[in-house]
């Protein structure tokens, strides 16, 4: 279910390296601890370019979600749903990706990561149910 191939930039080609091994991180600040996602050069809150990769718990809660009708591309399967989470650890910050769930989503769901292996260079970030 390949619905578009990510360009990994300067910025975000550690972070899908660590996608492919299943760590799921974000970018902390050296000087003021926040944390940010997606991968940038530089702090938001301070601007300090001195940061490190910490690892997360890929898991949030659905903030809203799509039902896709397009033919995007040639071979992908519609509709598909596509999520937008709120992620757990890093504040203000919502991420997107496929919904993989029996169901549709609900609002406020917790969600967790699941890691969609496409081939040797690229690994995809789905969502599903956390239960419980
Ligand atoms: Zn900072």
């Amino acid at each position: 279910m390949m619905t578009y191939r990510p360009e990994p930039d300067r910025d975000s080609q550690e972070w899908w390296e660590r996608i492919a091994t299943r760590e799921f991180a974000v970018q902390r600040c050296d000087m003021c601890g926040t944390t940010r996602f997606p991968a940038r050069a530089f702090c938001p809150a301070c601007r300090t370019e001195a940061w490190h990769w910490q690892e997360v718990e890929p898991e949030g809660r659905v903030e809203s979600w799509i039902v896709n009708h397009q033919p995007f591309m040639p071979g992908a399967r519609e509709p598909y749903v596509v999520v937008m989470v709120r992620l757990a650890a890093v504040p203000g910050c919502l991420v997107y990706g496929n919904w993989h769930g029996e169901r549709p989503p609900e609002p406020g769901e917790r969600v967790r990561a699941s890691y969609n292996r496409i081939d040797e260079t690229l690994t995809l970030v789905n969502w599903t149910p956390a239960g419980g």
